[in-house]
This record gives C-alpha cells, structure tokens and sequence, in this order.
C-alpha cells in the first residue's frame, strides 16, 4: 500500500490518533492492523509512524492510535536561491525571516557598489546571525530544513559562479518584462522544474555597470510592477510570485 498521508484528530508527543469516519475507514477499508507503516500529520508536522492499536471506543466508533516514529522532511524547499545585495542590517534580517517562511532555499548576500561601506565591512561577521535568523524562522514556520546562508562576497563573484539556474534581476528601470512571465517561461521551458536565482539590489537600486555585467552572465532584468518598492518588498515579492507558480 503506498503511503497515505493521515491527518490526526488527537494527538502527543508520542502518539497521534484518528477517530470517526477517517478511522473507520482505515480499519475496515484498508484493513489497518499494528505494525502497518503510514505519514501521519499531527499538529502540523508530518510524521512516520506505524499503526499502534485498532480499536473501538465506548461509543463502538473506531479508532486507530498511531506510534509517531520520526519526524519526516515536509515540503523540500522551493529551488530558489536569493541574492540580496547587503544593506541596511535591520531590513536584511527582516527579509531573510520571511523569506525563510515563504521557503527559499538559500540566501546569497553581495557586495554591491551602493552597499554601504560600513555595512560592506561588516557583512562577514554578520553571517552567523543571519544563520541563525534563518534556523529560528525556519522552526518557527515548521520547515523540515534550514536555508542555507552563504558568506557574503562582491556581486562580480557571485556573477563567476557556474551556476545551473534560471537567472533573474529585480530592476525597477525595467519595463517590458514581468516577474511572472519570465519564471512561467522558464517552468514551460524546462523538463523538470528549474532552480531560480532572483537578485534584488540595495537600497540605492544596482549601479549601470552591474546591470551590464547581470547582462552580460546571462541575467534577465524584470520588472514587479511599476511602483518602487524597497529592496526586502521587492525580495518578498518576488519570492511570493515565484513560490506562487512553483507549488
Ligand atoms: N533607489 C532606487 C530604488 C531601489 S529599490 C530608486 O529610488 O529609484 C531596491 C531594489 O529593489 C532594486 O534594486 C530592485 O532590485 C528592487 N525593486 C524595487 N522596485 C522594483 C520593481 N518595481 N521591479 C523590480 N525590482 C524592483
């Protein structure tokens, strides 16, 4: 039998347990016995778990107790890795916790030219704190992983890496070319879903020759809309309008 996916109705640490209609349904349909393996959902959290005991409540509804085994990966990660040009800290780590929720799977920061210097200079000691933001709000949003945050270089760097992905910068000059229709060409353009790279810049926006050198490594510049937003709206944003067309 493949492995269903059960919703609990109760549930503890060590248990999780189907009652009415569900239950009944395991018990008689498919003939659930102790020891049967299944997925059990139990307060949001998907576990496996083997069938601990069938039986009937005082009422004569069935029931079926599940022994929650280990805790299994959820969804994996959207395929999607963020540069976000280093600015100012405090809007950073705001980013970096929602689009941790929103289910990026890693976060890139660099070094652009309107980085500020100061904050350029800190950026590497930063790294661990933004790990740690990261571990924080992917627990808190039931993640079964944690994005992975690289250590922060300068964009031409970044733009050396081989790297397999769909690439994509935020620019709000940019006005022929939507968000949505970029990733929706590139979905209908691969076989299996690609990973994404989406660049936002700094506060100051990317400087003329960071546009052509995204250019020329094969980055398409696209547009959100024809409203400025700040760099972690436009982060989030992209991140939501992605994931959107993704799952
Ligand atoms: N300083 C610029 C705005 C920079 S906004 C100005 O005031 O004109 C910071 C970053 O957010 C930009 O580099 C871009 O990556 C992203 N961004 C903001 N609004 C956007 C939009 N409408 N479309 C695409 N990207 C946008």
């Amino acid at each position: 039998m493949t492995r269903r996916r059960w919703i609990a109705d109760k549930w503890d640490d060590e248990t999780a347990t189907l009652t009415g209609s569900q239950a009944a349904h395991l018990a008689r349909v498919l003939r659930a016995e102790r020891g049967m393996k299944a997925d059990v959902v139990a307060g949001g959290r998907l576990f496996h778990s083997t069938v601990d005991e069938v039986r009937q409540d005082d009422n004569g509804e069935m029931e079926v107790r599940f022994a929650l085994l280990d805790e299994a990966s959820a969804e994996s990660a959207l395929p999607i890795t963020l540069v976000m040009a280093v600015y100012k800290f405090d809007r950073m780590e705001w980013a970096i916790e929602k689009a941790t929720e929103l289910g990026v799977a890693a976060i890139a920061p660099v070094i652009a030219r309107r980085s500020e210097k100061h904050l350029a200079q800190s950026a590497a000691k930063r790294a661990e704190r933004w790990r740690r933001i990261a571990r924080e709000a992917a627990q808190q949003s039931r993640r079964s992983d944690v994005p992975e945050i690289h250590d922060p270089v300068v964009l031409k760097e970044r733009m050396q890496l081989e790297m397999n992905a769909v690439r994509i910068v935020l620019a709000e000059q940019e006005r022929a070319t939507m968000l949505h229709e970029t990733v929706q060409g590139a979905i209908q353009d691969h076989e299996s879903t690609p990973a994404f790279e989406i660049a936002v810049g700094p506060e100051g926006g990317w400087a003329p020759e960071e546009a052509k050198m995204f250019e020329a490594n094969g980055w398409k510049a696209v547009s959100l809309g024809s409203r400025i937003l700040r760099a972690e709206t436009a982060a989030i944003a992209a991140l939501a309008v992605t994931a959107s067309l993704l799952e």
